[in-house]
């Protein structure tokens, strides 16, 4: 659907757009704004261009600090024409000053960025899905679909539901419980598939093909990869209109990274914060690690794997953007890390007892690379250094299952306490735990 302006509403809503079209990543070859992923000329995926010159015209701290507390204050930095955008408080998550968890790692300004509160759904997901949905309505989309590896099938089910389009997602047969009830809870058509999230996805390039549904992570790709570049805007604004030094954040196709960077030079280029360095550091779980394997390895390509890990959020096999994020680590002088499962329970229990933060596995990896890189000598105890939190524990609870302990259960009666306070306390706490172990 092109924007002409036919009509009165037409030329209104186009000045009111500050993107251009989609250009290829590659081969630089433009394309009107419409349902498309991938360049004809040379198979490159497609990116969103804006008009920075009219940005930095209408753009300031203070019109944004004026605009709703949700991603929609950066609205003229996302690709929809729509003054009222799905509009479901996604967004604007705190920026914790992580001080007890900096002191036991031994560096001395972190900060957590916690999507893990993210809404609707408790990911980072609910962003990309809020703008890809504005724009699916746009271009006059009725049902729209996804492939997913759990949170995104929440978010896509739940703003559906929100915005009465029909919906139809696509998941891994083999997801966590809450994952999948955090999904269905929104009466959307669910689709387990037997196979891996790369199978599943492969299906749904099919899907989208011959049905002509809007799949936010397929064909409208573009603009829903966009919806991650709040999650450097917000940080940017929360830190007091600033970069940090150094961001550490999880891979799973890479988007989300290479948008927190993009995020980042365009808040530059439109002159709303100082130009510096920022490291970028990413992670990945051992059980799927192409992306962290190309960066060690030194490699411009990504070979793809099966993945086997609990990670599951982030076990993409075949990383879209996998190429895109290796050259954003080796450019900023940051690294790519892996970790295994035992680091990431260990990590999301860490991260809860210092910081009272329940994440979920794609969080545990984050901080387990997080620790891994300050005892390597990576970080620098000095660096701002910023976290991406990206799930909330309570979907993926079979990962700390048998590792938490368990209550102490008693009867109601004064005494029963306090034997059982006692106890506790000639256990200890993490004794108790192995105890239960
Ligand atoms: C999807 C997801 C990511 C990473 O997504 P990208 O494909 O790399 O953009 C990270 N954390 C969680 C919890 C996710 O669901």
């Amino acid at each position: 659907m092109t924007q002409a302006a036919t009509s009165p509403t037409h030329s209104a809503v186009h000045s009111a757009a500050t993107f251009t079209g989609l250009k290829c990543k590659e081969c630089g070859a433009e394309y009107e704004a419409k349902a498309i992923h991938v360049c004809e000329l040379c198979f490159g995926p497609l990116e969103v261009a804006y008009d920075y010159d009219r940005l930095r015209q209408i753009v300031t701290r203070e019109t944004i600090q004026a605009g709703p507390h949700s991603i929609w204050r950066y609205r003229p930095f996302l690709p929809v024409t729509s003054q009222n955008p799905i509009d479901v408080g996604t967004g604007m998550t705190p920026l914790v000053q992580a001080n007890r968890l900096a002191r036991q790692l031994g560096i001395k300004r972190l900060f957590i960025k916690n999507d893990a509160v993210n809404m609707p759904t408790l990911s980072f997901k609910d962003r990309v899905v809020s703008v890809a949905l504005t724009r699916a309505r746009e271009l006059g989309f009725t049902t729209v679909s996804c492939a997913s590896t759990g949170n995104l099938a929440n978010s896509t089910a739940a703003i559906a539901a929100h915005a009465g389009l029909d919906c139809c997602v696509f998941i891994p047969s083999d997801l966590e419980a809450g994952k999948v009830m955090g999904t269905l809870i929104y009466g959307p058509t669910v689709m387990a598939v037997h196979g891996n999230y790369d199978q599943v996805n492969r299906l749904c390039s099919e899907v989208a093909n011959s049905h002509g549904w809007g799949f936010v992570n397929i064909n409208l790709r573009p603009y829903y990869s966009e919806g991650s570049k709040t999650l450097g805007f917000e940080v940017a604004e929360q830190l007091g209109w600033q970069l940090p030094d150094h961001i550490v954040a999880p891979l799973a196709s890479g988007s989300l990274f290479t948008k927190i960077y993009k995020g980042f030079q365009e808040f530059v280029k439109v002159g709303l914060v100082d130009d510096k360095p920022v490291r970028f550091s990413g992670a990945q779980a051992e059980g799927c690690s192409p992306i962290a394997k190309a960066f060690k390895e030194n490699q411009d390509f990504i070979t793809p794997v099966k993945p086997n890990t609990i990670a599951k959020s982030i076990a993409i096999g075949n990383p879209a953007d996998g190429v895109y994020a290796v050259d954003i680590a080796r450019k900023t002088n940051g690294n790519i890390e892996s970790v295994n499962d035992a680091e990431i329970v260990e990590a999301i229990k860490l991260l809860a007892e210092t910081e009272g933060i329940f994440t979920e596995t794609a969080g545990g990896t984050t901080i387990a690379v997080l620790k891994k890189l300050v005892e390597a000598g990576k970080i620098n105890p000095e660096e701002t250094t910023v976290v991406y939190i990206t799930g909330n524990g309570l979907k993926t609870q079979e990962a700390v299952q048998g590792c938490i302990g368990e209550p102490f259960t008693i009867e109601p009666k004064l005494d029963a306490f306090e034997r059982a306070l006692e106890r506790s306390r000639t256990l200890g706490r993490l004794e108790w735990q192995q105890v239960m172990v």
